[in-house]
Formats: structure tokens, C-alpha cells, sequence
């Protein structure tokens, strides 16, 4: 609720202060246990941040992270001290998005793998190699590798190891930043099945951050769209793919490829021109509008507020225009 996560900039003569930069700026996001939040938008629009406040890799600087956890208790978890935050850690977790870096190669899958449950104390040595060898076997791996290092191993089967390790300590909300997008095409629906069953398994819930909304439509049963630090649309999955609602949500649909040949020809694809904006000089009004084609004159000076439209939520001035008007076949840019 209200989650904002601005770092100070500083440089220049004596490091003198030079503004604000708002990654995440005044996010009201709501992600249902058990299902996929699919987070979206362009590089530089926050979600990577959002993620990471999630997770208490960052302490948000306004706003609360409202988390019911396994003993049903709802807790703010912006407003926990690091040692209060301890069972959360295990309970939130994240899975990080390059394989190559994520993983120290000095280490054996056993002890990577072993580390969360040695921080938390769940068990002694013998139970923890047991426990790492049933999580090396729940992502698909031989438990006989526990021994060897990550180089030994292909990016696929290194980002398994990470997602044992995020598993490691049963949590309850898995927080996927780019997961797969280093991975090579053919090994991604592997990794994206993966996730899948385990979430069939174990009712797990995630929040799925990506650029690509060709996978997310995959692997998602709501997306919110993200863009200069502000959430602009949210839905379900079917309707946000089906219906836009905000400009900026068609905008980037229009350039997914659409495997279906009988349907080629009929999307129009709307270029954007510009940069995302910078978000240490938002612009005035909603940020979206020097590079939106339908921005009226109230949208430079107002910032639209994210609002229910349709059984949806959006942030446009113009949603309910759009929506009679259907978007599709609104201006092309
Ligand atoms: Fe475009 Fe105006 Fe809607 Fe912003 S508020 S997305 S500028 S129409």
C-alpha cells in the first residue's frame, strides 16, 4: 500500500545532493496466494525495485507490505527490524535472475543449497544433506550432484540449482525477477514448467517480474503493468491480453509477436517514441504522456490516479473513452 522506494542522488562538487530518484513511487498492488502476479514493463520502470522492497532487499522509504503469513497473522513487513523480518526471509524468497552470477563458484551445489537452511537451523548436517538431496531431486536434478560445482553445470540446470535454493526453506511467496530471461529459448519452457509444477505442488504464490509479456501471458493468471515507478494497469491475465485499457498497456502488447498466422495482419503495431522517462525528472501530469497518442490537455498538469474501471484498475484519464471507444482501434501512434 503506498510502497516507495526513492534513492537520494548525490555526486558532483563535495557530493552535494542532486534530487530524488523515484524508483517506486506510490504502489498499490494486491497479489492473491496461490496464484502468478505477473509484473511487466520496460527496463528502468521499478519492478526489479518493487521486487526487492517485496523481499526486504531494500527498506522501502514510505508504505506497507502487507503479508498474512503461514500462521495466519498479517504483518507490515516494511515496518519489521531485521530481526523480527527472520521467519519472514524464510517465507519470501527470491529467485534471482542470472544463474552465472548468482551462484558463487567456489561452492558445491550442497553447500549453495544448504546455506538458507544452515542460517535458519533446520537440522543437522546429515538431515540438511538429506534435505538438500530431495531438493535437487524437486527441481530435477540427481541428487548425486550435490558434490560437484556450478561450472559443471548448463545455465538451465544452474538456474534449478538457484530455484533449490530459494525452495530450501518452504516458503510461501517466491518473488521471480527475470528468471528465465538468461536462459536459452529452448531450456526456458523447461524452467517455466518447473515453476509451475512446484506451485501445483506446494500452493506456492509468485510475483513474476519480466520484460517479456509473451511469457508472461504463460505463466500468469493477473499482470500489473508498471511504468516510471507507478503500477498503470492491473488485471487478469485473459483481459489485459484480450482488452487494454491503458495506452501504454496496448503500446507494448502491440509489440509482442503473435504466433497465430490467422490472426497476423490484424494487430497494428504502435511505435513509441521516446524513452521511458527519467525517473529523477518525472514529467508534470501522468508520466506517460509525451509519449502517448491519445494525451489531452489535462493530462499534462493531472497525474492520473489508479482507479476501478470495467472490474479492472487503471490509471488513465481517459479509461472509460477508451474502453467505449476499444482501444484496438483507437489512434496508432
Ligand atoms: Fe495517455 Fe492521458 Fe491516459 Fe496518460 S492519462 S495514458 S497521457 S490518455
Amino acid at each position: 500500500e503506498g510502497l516507495a522506494m526513492h534513492f537520494p542522488l548525490s555526486g558532483g562538487f563535495l557530493g552535494r545532493n542532486r534530487g530524488v530518484l523515484k524508483a517506486v513511487d506510490g504502489v498499490d498492488l494486491t497479489i492473491r496466494a496461490g496464484r502468478t502476479l505477473g509484473l511487466v514493463g520496460e527496463s528502468g520502470c521499478g519492478k526489479t525495485t518493487l521486487g526487492r522492497c517485496i523481499v526486504r532487499a531494500y527498506e522501502p522509504t514510505a508504505g506497507a507490505i502487507r503479508y498474512r503469513g503461514a500462521d495466519g497473522a498479517e504483518v507490515d513487513l516494511a515496518a519489521l527490524s531485521e530481526r523480527e523480518l527472520k521467519p519472514y526471509r524464510a517465507e519470501v524468497r527470491l529467485i534471482f535472475q542470472d544463474p552465472h552470477s548468482s551462484l558463487d563458484p567456489r561452492k558445491t551445489l550442497r553447500d549453495l543449497i544448504a546455506e538458507p537452511l544452515r542460517v535458519h537451523g533446520r537440522g543437522s548436517r546429515s538431515e540438511i544433506d538429506d534435505q538438500v538431496a530431495t531438493l535437487l531431486r524437486r527441481v530435477g536434478l540427481r541428487a548425486e550432484y550435490a558434490h560437484r560445482y556450478p561450472h559443471a553445470f548448463s545455465g538451465g540446470e544452474r538456474q534449478r540449482v538457484v530455484i533449490a535454493r530459494a525452495l530450501a526453506l518452504d516458503p510461501r511467496l517466491v518473488v521471480a525477477d527475470e528468471a528465465v530471461s538468461a536462459l536459452d529459448v529452448s531450456v526456458r519452457a523447461q524452467i517455466l514448467n518447473l515453476l509451475k509444477d512446484l506451485q501445483d505442488e506446494s500452493g506456492l504464490t509468485y510475483l513474476f517480474v519480466s520484460h517479456d509479456l509473451g511469457i508472461v501471458e504463460h505463466v500468469a493468471d493477473d499482470v500489473a503493468v508498471m511504468y516510471v515507478g507507478k503500477v498503470v494497469e492491473v488485471t487478469s491475465t485473459d483481459d489485459l491480453y484480450t482488452r487494454p485499457l491503458h495506452p501504454y498497456t496496448e503500446a507494448l502488447l502491440s509489440a509482442v509477436p503473435d504466433p497465430d498466422p490467422r490472426s497476423r495482419g490484424k494487430r497494428s503495431r504502435i511505435v513509441l517514441h521516446g524513452e521511458i522517462a527519467d525517473p529523477s525528472r518525472t514529467p508534470p501530469g501522468c508520466p506517460f504522456h509525451p509519449r502517448c497518442g491519445y494525451a489531452e490537455a489535462r493530462c499534462r498538469t493531472e497525474v492520473p490516479q489508479l482507479r476501478e474501471v470495467g472490474g479492472r484498475k487503471v490509471a488513465c484519464h481517459l479509461a472509460e473513452q477508451l474502453e467505449l471507444k476499444g482501444v484496438a482501434e483507437a489512434v496508432t501512434v
